[in-house]
């Protein structure tokens, strides 16, 4: 391989895990936070950030930068490598100086930005304007006196801290939501902020737990009082923020501001998702009338409310998925019993039976009858016809 594109592969990669830095790496402490987090020791929660995000924004926008000069670094260290055959990226950057000349100016303008930033006591930072958002007449007046508030609220034990992704940070405080993020953060005051949960996604992720997988967007809102020429003004911003569902009771406890879920959101734990599928294949199993119907008057006997809707009727063909004939032991077995459970109890009784980890491969499982033990799969599994005679109509006629 040109010794040229391997070197470009190395530069891309590492410049790759300093953006997206992964848990192995931070375990390690080789991230840029952790970095900061020792030089930058005498500096409060805010003012912290500020620095480590004009620090963040640096290296990012000066790795063009970098990146010629690495590759330069390495020409002289090992000239004969790159002298038989010169890529045409290096020839690009050797004769081409107009690129050169992109890179050098990017790498400038990130230097003047973080100048510019830090000028004046970091008042230019944007999350310092982002702060004055939050001034008020009493206790407030300035942006610093906003940073020395959250810094108070931040430094107490009984803060709340969870990583949202790899990137950023949420931090709840008695008064304040704080999210931290890549470039900056994101300022919340819980008297006037409204939390809303749009939505809630469920990813199909390789964790230990599957309620890992499950991610509550929620969109915080924050209502200004602004004065403007003698005049009060109302003004709302908002941000996003997207947490793991196993966070989200922890901080809807947490936070004193409104929690307002729309309606169309669906909070799904794995019983509930199976519930649903589960629902589904039977529903393609059709009906049967069984031998013994259902005692009039009887509800499900684990919810004591639903009427018993189904009934384990021995219908599969005991192959395996290649549609090889399964061997004595793994076959199902007819039940006799009469219906008691109803489709959704029968369902968290089958889920109840199998490994929770494997929970993607449960449908294909099997599981005993609750009352006889017989052994039973999702194909096995009938809804009654609808109007089966029950007991006390036979007694009738
Ligand atoms: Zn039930
Ligand atoms: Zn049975
Ligand atoms: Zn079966």
């Amino acid at each position: 391989m040109d010794p040229g594109v391997l070197y470009t592969l190395v530069y891309l990669l590492l410049c790759f895990f300093i953006i997206f830095p992964t848990t192995e790496i931070e375990s390690f402490g080789l991230t840029v936070d952790n970095l900061c987090s020792r030089y930058l020791t005498g500096d409060n929660f805010v003012q912290y950030h500020m620095k480590l995000t004009t620090v963040k924004m640096l290296i990012h926008f000066t790795m063009p930068a970098t990146y010629v000069g690495y590759m330069r670094l390495l020409r002289w260290l090992n000239p004969d490598d790159f002298k038989p055959h010169l890529s045409p990226m290096v020839a690009h950057f050797n004769h081409h100086g107009l690129l050169l000349a992109a890179v050098l100016l990017l790498a400038a303008l990130a230097v003047a930005v973080a100048v510019y930033w830090a000028w004046n006591g970091w008042s230019n930072h944007p999350t310092a304007k982002h702060l004055q958002q939050f001034i008020n007449e009493t206790t407030m007046r300035d942006w610093r006196a906003v940073a020395t508030n959250i810094n108070d609220e931040c430094r107490r034990v009984t803060k709340m801290v969870v990583r949202l992704n790899t990137l950023s940070k949420l931090v709840v405080t008695e008064n304040w939501i704080v999210e931290i993020r890549q470039y900056g953060i994101n300022v919340a005051h819980q008297n006037a902020a409204v939390m809303i949960v749009c939505e809630v996604n469920t990813q199909d992720v390789i964790t230990d737990t599957i309620e890992e997988s499950q991610f509550v967007n929620i969109t915080v809102h924050q209502l200004h009082q602004q004065r403007q020429q003698q005049q009060r003004q109302q003004g709302t911003t908002s941000f996003k923020l997207r947490l793991n569902g196993v966070h989200y009771n922890d901080l809807r406890d947490r936070v004193r501001c409104p929690v307002h879920v729309l309606p169309s959101v669906k909070f799904q734990s794995l019983n509930d998702r199976f519930v649903e599928a589960f629902r589904e294949v039977i529903a393609r199993n059709g009906t049967v009338v069984p031998a013994a119907g259902p005692i009039a008057g009887d509800s499900c006997l684990a919810c004591l409310q639903a009427q018993p809707d189904v009934k384990i009727e021995k219908r599969c063909l005991d192959v395996d998925q290649a549609g090889n004939l399964l061997p004595d032991a793994d076959r199902c077995e007819p039940c006799h019993c009469r219906p008691h459970w109803c489709l959704s109890c029968l369902a968290v009784w089958f889920a109840s039976r199998q490994e929770r980890s494997e929970w993607n491969t449960w449908l294909s499982r099997k599981a005993t009858c609750p009352m006889c033990r017989a052994r039973f799969c999702v194909l096995d599994v009938c809804y009654l016809e609808p109007n089966v005679p029950t007991d006390a109509d036979a007694a009738q006629r």
